[in-house]
């Protein structure tokens, strides 16, 4: 299934039009996109005293990388993949409709991960990827360590 947050929910404009009780659920629907998983983990980065770059434009290998979050004097990039565009092994299940449409472009979007993440790598880039479903807590504790490590390695 795919996770909530692909999941379609009211535009802003829908939910203007709509008249209670709708909504108040419309605009719940509307906050929680706002939380997204970067955007958690982001935020709990921060109330660690982590300061990084959000979607910093990075140029190598003639292609332009946004990571989620980027420290970019330790050099590193984070990515918080979505289950179901990034075809998690959990919960990225190929739609049974249209996979004429779905296969192909879910596909190329694996393809890219990969090429990207090898670009930032030997553009020097330490580069950690999480999926979406994954806990907060367990993603700040492996950023806080890979900080750590660089840190201690002098860059
Ligand atoms: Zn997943």
């Amino acid at each position: 299934m795919p996770s909530a947050h692909h999941v379609g929910s009211p535009s802003p404009a829908q939910a203007a039009y709509s008249t209670t009780p709708g909504r108040s659920r419309n605009m719940a629907a509307i906050r929680r996109t706002d939380t997204k998983p970067e955007i958690v983990l982001r935020r709990a980065l921060h109330a660690r005293g982590k300061r990084y770059r959000k979607d910093f434009p990075i140029r190598t290998g003639g292609k332009l990388i946004r990571p989620d979050i980027a420290f970019t004097r330790l050099r590193i990039a984070v990515f918080v993949d979505g289950c179901f565009w990034h075809s998690c092994p959990k919960h990225g299940q190929r739609p049974k409709n249209n996979t004429e449409y779905w296969s192909p472009k879910l596909a190329r979007n694996v393809e890219r991960d990969r090429l990207q993440t090898a670009l930032l790598q030997d553009a020097g880039w330490t580069v950690i990827r999480f999926w979406e479903h994954e806990s907060t807590d367990d993603m700040v504790s492996v950023v806080v360590r890979t900080i750590r490590m660089a840190e201690k390695r002098g860059r």
